[in-house]
C-alpha cells in the first residue's frame, strides 16, 4: 500500500491572509483531499515581535468560509496537538539540543555587539562560525555563568546539497554558501527555520507545500532532515502571484495592485467560491479547459502535474468575471440575503428594493457596485436635455415633452402600479397617439431615472419608484423641459 499523504498549511498569524497564501492553503488541501489524504493546519507564531491580536482567527475564518477543512489542527485537535507553535516550545528546545549532542549544532555566545559589528565583513544574518569549534568545557562555564546564547545548525564546510522540487525540478547549493543559521534564538523561542522542520516530521508531513521564495533555502531544511536521519518529505513549491503594473510590466502581487487579502475581496462583494475557483487556476490547470469548478470538483481534478513553474498573474478583470458568473448564479434567496441589506441600507423607503435587487441580479459584477449602479435611485442626478435624444427611436427633447406631458395624466389616474400594468398603459398611449413604443419608452425612462444606461427599462423602475416618487420625477422632467 502506497503511503497516506499528509500535508499541512503552516500560516504565519499576520492578521490578513493573502491571496497568495490562501492558494497555498488551497493547493496543500486539494493535493491531500485528491489522494484521500490528510490535510493539517499548524499556526507559525514563533516571531513574537510580529504577533498580531485576533490574527489567528482571521485564518481559521478564511478557512472555513472557503471550505478548506483541515483535519489536525486548532480548534479540531489531533495526535499531533498542540498545533500552535508557541506551545511547543520544550519540544524544538529538546530536538535542538539533540542536533547538538549529535555536532550538527552548537551553543553560540556572540553577542549582540559581535555579530552587529560583523554585519559589513558578512551581511546581515552572516556569521563568522567564532563559536563553532568550542570546547565542552568552555560551553560548560559559559552556561554557568548565565551568558545568554543561541544555538546555531553546523552547516558542512563543503560538498552540495540538493533536492528535486516536484513543481521546479533539481535545487542544488554549494554548502560553503550555507551559513550557521539560528535554531534557537537567545529568548528561547526557535525560528522558523528550525521548527517548522521539527514540526513536519513530527506531523508526518509528507507533502511541504508552500511560496517559492523557500525554493533555494530548502537545501538548509533537507540538512537538518539528514542530521536526525529523517526521512525527507516532497517538496512543492508554487510560483510566486504576480500583479500587471500600470506600466504593462508585472511584479509581485502587492497592494498598489488592488486587494490582496481574501478578506478586502469580500468586502468589495466578491463571494469566496469565485475567489477560491479564480485562484484555483492560478498556478493550476487541469487537461481540459473547464473553468468552472466546485470545491468538491477540484479535489477530483487536482494533481501535482497540472502545476506551472511560471509565474502566475492575477488578473482583476478575470475575477471580476468569474465573480459576475457566480453572482449570476445564485439562487434568489442567496442573492436577497446579500443585495438586500445593502439596498436597505442606501435607499430611500419609497424604493421597492426587491424589484430593485431583481434588476440588479444579471447586471453587478460584484455586490460593492450596487451602490454605483443605484446612484439614480438613491439621488436624483443632475442631467442635461440631450439624454432625451435618441436616434434609433427618434426622440428629441420637444417631443418628449410632449409625450410626458400626455403620459403624465395617464399616470396620475393609474390604479395599478406594477410592471405588467404600467407597460400596458404606455403601450395603449403609444398606439392611441401614434407614436413609436420605443420613444414613449425611452422618454418616461429618462424622465424618471434621469441616466442613460439603466437596469431594467421605464415600467420597471417605476415600479421600483413607487407611485408618488415616479410622478414627481415626471412633473420635475416636464418643468425641466420647458424652462
Ligand atoms: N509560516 C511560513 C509562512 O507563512 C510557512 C512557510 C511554510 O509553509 O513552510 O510563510
Amino acid at each position: 500500500m502506497s503511503e497516506t499523504i499528509v500535508t499541512r498549511f503552516a500560516p504565519s498569524p499576520t492578521g490578513f491572509m493573502h491571496i497568495g497564501n490562501l492558494r497555498t492553503a488551497l493547493y496543500s488541501y486539494l493535493l491531500a483531499k485528491s489522494q484521500g489524504g490528510k490535510f493539517i493546519l499548524r499556526i507559525e507564531d514563533t516571531d513574537q515581535v510580529r504577533h498580531v491580536e485576533g490574527a489567528e482567527d482571521v485564518i481559521l475564518q478564511t478557512l472555513k468560509t472557503t471550505g478548506i477543512e483541515w483535519d489536525e489542527g486548532p480548534v479540531v485537535g489531533g495526535e499531533h496537538a498542540p498545533y500552535v507553535q508557541s506551545e511547543r516550545l520544550p519540544i524544538y528546545k529538546e530536538y535542538a539540543e539533540k542536533l547538538v549532542k549529535s555536532g550538527h549544532a552548537y551553543y553560540c555566545f556572540c553577542t549582540a555587539e559581535r555579530l552587529e559589528s560583523l554585519k559589513n565583513d558578512i551581511g546581515i544574518g552572516g556569521y563568522d562560525g567564532h563559536c563553532r569549534n568550542l570546547t565542552a568545557e568552555e560551553v560548560a562555564q559559559n552556561l554557568t555563568d548565565g551568558k545568554p546564547y543561541v544555538i546555531r545548525q553546523r552547516m558542512p564546510d563543503e560538498g552540495t546539497t540538493s533536492y528535486v522540487d516536484e513543481v521546479y525540478g533539481e535545487v542544488s547549493i554549494e554548502n560553503s554558501e550555507l551559513r550557521d543559521q539560528i535554531m534557537i534564538k537567545a529568548d528561547g523561542y526557535p525560528t522558523y527555520n528550525f521548527c517548522h522542520v521539527v514540526d513536519d516530521y513530527l506531523m508526518g508531513v509528507t507533502h511541504v507545500v508552500r511560496g517559492n521564495e523557500y525554493l533555494t533555502s530548502t537545501p538548509k531544511y533537507c540538512l537538518l532532515y539528514d542530521a536526525f536521519g529523517w526521512e525527507r518529505p516532497h517538496y512543492v513549491h508554487l510560483p510566486l502571484l504576480m500583479g500587471k503594473d500600470a506600466d504593462g510590466n508585472v511584479s509581485k502581487l502587492s497592494k498598489r495592485h488592488g486587494a490582496v487579502s481574501f478578506q478586502d475581496l469580500v468586502n468589495d462583494g466578491y463571494l469566496p467560491e469565485a475567489i477560491v475557483n479564480y485562484i484555483a487556476l492560478l498556478g493550476w490547470a487541469s487537461k481540459d479547459t473547464q473553468e468552472f469548478y466546485t470545491m468538491d470538483e477540484l479535489k477530483q481534478s487536482f494533481s501535482i502535474e497540472g502545476l506551472s513553474k511560471s509565474p502566475a498573474v492575477f488578473d482583476y478583470e478575470k475575477l471580476k468575471w468569474f465573480n459576475s458568473e457566480y453572482i449570476k448564479k445564485l439562487p434568489d434567496d442567496q442573492y436577497n440575503e446579500k443585495a438586500l441589506p445593502i439596498l436597505k441600507e442606501i435607499c430611500p423607503d419609497y424604493v421597492n428594493i426587491e424589484k430593485l435587487a431583481v434588476l440588479l441580479h444579471t447586471r453587478i459584477d460584484t455586490f460593492g457596485e450596487i451602490a454605483e449602479k443605484a446612484d439614480f435611485v438613491i439621488n436624483r442626478l443632475d442631467m442635461t436635455s440631450d439624454l432625451y435624444t435618441n436616434k434609433k427611436n427618434k426622440t428629441t427633447p420637444e417631443n418628449c415633452l410632449e409625450t410626458l406631458k400626455e403620459v403624465l395624466p395617464l399616470l396620475e389616474s393609474a390604479e395599478n402600479w406594477d410592471n405588467d400594468s404600467l407597460f400596458a398603459l404606455l403601450k395603449q398611449y403609444s398606439a392611441d397617439s401614434g407614436k413609436k413604443a420605443g420613444a414613449v419608452m425611452w422618454a418616461v425612462r429618462i424622465a424618471i431615472a434621469r441616466k442613460g444606461i439603466t437596469p431594467g427599462g421605464a415600467t420597471e423602475l417605476m415600479e421600483v419608484f413607487g407611485k408618488e416618487e415616479s410622478i414627481s420625477r415626471m412633473k420635475l422632467a416636464i418643468d425641466e423641459l420647458t424652462a
